[in-house]
């Protein structure tokens, strides 16, 4: 769909009103001048006094006239923070003709981004009381009152949960990721690689993070910096051996400061097909307190149709075998979406969660990810189309409200399906810690390990840097003494 936008010249607006013409269409184009092959057309008036800024659109077509218009005063009158005010005008009469136009209400409104709630926690941080900052996301931003009162909900579990959370930037957390997985999930875009017969890979990357691990822990103990919690990840880190995940522990306990006030420690024990006894009795053995078995859906035929290797009974019977291990703290994921799944298949899921009820649940809406088998492959994966989505994601929110989960973070992704996002729930005071300093961005990440990202925040300023360590074995192989040598540098930057 290509959009013809006529009366703006400016090209920064280009990429804003892509990004929100995409939540109706697939993959437009937007134009600032007329070549003739548009199939929309839209009018744009712009007129920026400095301390007043208004827009008007009016898009035409099939013989209608589609109308908005909005004003509003700027706090900054130059600069990039000036142009941000502006755009959000121009964006506010955008969003209203395509909405009138197509029929669609976006419940995010004109937000794009993927973290909503770090909207709400900057006007809570500042001391905007709740009733204006809640008329500024609906106002400003369009955002529909229902999600408006989701990211309270969620504010309010955040802060239960972590009181500290505007000073616990003088903290870190740690990602550890571990690459292997026993097969590869056709929407999967981590770095995963069958572990089957690459032995001697998985024990060369091990020798790599540990390396990594003794000298962050080293550099944590030398500057006094607390862990607030540690999330191992990957792929999926129980797909090594028993043997390998109780040295990586041990060598954590070891070398990493003051491992038993770590406020979290978590393991993704994803994919059912890899839980073991031996495997669960070294995650007690360790005090691993919070683990994730995702189950995705209950639908065997679903299942197999992207990839995962492992049937639905294994999945209700790992998950016991975790409980009688003495696992008290574990969630599962379920997707929305998955190819060929409706409302029927999504309930069904939702029944059999209730047989086992976790003490937490995120549930995902399927995300047509750029590199994944199923978006190179679209047209061979039937999904729900958007209304169904959205029932499902109501399904949801009803099932967890009835069996008294809160949700506690959420985030949006590109190409989601339904432009809906993913939520985790949990029961109240079994919230993930680790969750929310990844989601609401208020501490440094350091992350270990084959494709792990850091996130460098600065305390002063908030500005965040990333950084990734490479994502296949091999190269992390070759390169992690250097990573862990660039990222030692910026953590003396930000901690000197
Ligand atoms: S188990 Fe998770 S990390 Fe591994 S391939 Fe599947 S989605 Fe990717």
């Amino acid at each position: 769909m290509l959009i013809y936008i006529k009366g703006l010249e400016d090209e920064r607006f280009v990429r804003p009103l892509q990004l929100i013409a995409n939540l109706f269409f697939e993959e437009t184009d937007i134009c600032l001048e007329n070549n003739g092959r548009s199939e929309l057309e839209i009018d744009i008036q712009l007129v920026d006094e400095g301390e007043e800024v208004a827009a008007s659109a009016v898009l035409l077509a099939a013989g209608e006239e589609y109308r908005a218009s909005y004003r509003k005063a700027v706090t900054v009158l130059e600069g990039k923070e000036h142009f941000k005010q502006v755009k959000n005008v121009v964006s506010h009469v955008f969003l209203h003709v395509l909405q009138d136009y197509t029929k669609i209400t976006q419940k995010w409104g004109i937000l794009t981004g993927m973290r909503p709630t770090k909207l709400l926690h900057k006007q809570h941080q500042a001391g905007v009381p709740a009733e204006e900052a809640r008329r500024k996301l609906q106002e400003d931003y369009m955002i529909t009152e229902e999600k408006v009162h989701l990211m309270e909900r969620i504010l309010e579990r955040q802060l239960a949960m972590v009181p500290d959370l505007y000073e616990v930037k003088e903290e870190v957390s740690i990602y550890i990721g571990i690459p292997f997985c026993p097969t590869k999930c056709a929407y999967c875009t981590f770095p995963a690689y069958a572990i089957q017969g690459k032995q001697g890979r998985v024990s060369s990357f091990l020798s790599g993070l540990h390396y990594e691990m003794e000298k962050i822990g080293q550099w944590l103990r030398e500057k006094d910096v607390k862990i607030t919690t540690v999330y191992y990840g990957g792929g999926t880190p129980t797909a090594i051996t028993a043997e390998e995940m109780d040295e990586l522990y041990e060598l954590m306990y070891k070398v990493f400061p003051d491992v038993d006030s770590i406020r979290e420690i978590t393991v993704e024990a994803g994919r059912p097909d890899t839980i073991t006894p031996e495997k669960l009795a070294v995650l007690r053995k360790w005090n691993i307190d919070r683990i994730s078995i995702n189950p995705q859906s209950y639908t065997q035929e679903t299942l197999k149709a992207i990839g995962r290797h492992h049937t639905v009974e294994e999945t209700i019977s790992k998950y016991r075998m975790a409980k009688e291990h003495g696992m008290n703290n574990i969630n599962m994921d379920l997707i929305i979406g998955l190819p060929g799944e409706g409302t029927e298949e999504f309930a069904h899921s939702l029944e059999e969660t209730e047989k086992l009820m976790p003490e937490s649940l995120t549930v995902h809406t399927l995300s047509f990810k750029r590199a994944s088998e199923m978006t190179l492959n679209k047209e061979k994966y039937k999904v729900a189309d958007r209304t169904e989505v959205e029932q499902m994601m109501n399904m949801a929110e009803q099932w967890t409200k009835e069996h008294e989960y809160v949700p506690y973070y959420l985030y949006r992704q590109k190409n989601i399906l339904g432009n809906l996002e993913n939520v985790g729930y949990s029961k109240p005071g079994r919230e993930s810690i680790y969750n929310i300093m990844i989601m609401e961005e208020v501490q440094t990440i350091i992350g270990i390990g084959c494709g792990a990202a850091s996130k460098f925040i600065d305390r002063k300023t908030g500005k965040i840097e990333h950084f990734a360590n490479p994502k296949d074995p091999k190269t992390y192989n070759e390169r992690f003494v250097e990573y862990t040598e660039k990222k030692i540098n910026k953590l003396n930057q930000l901690f000197s």
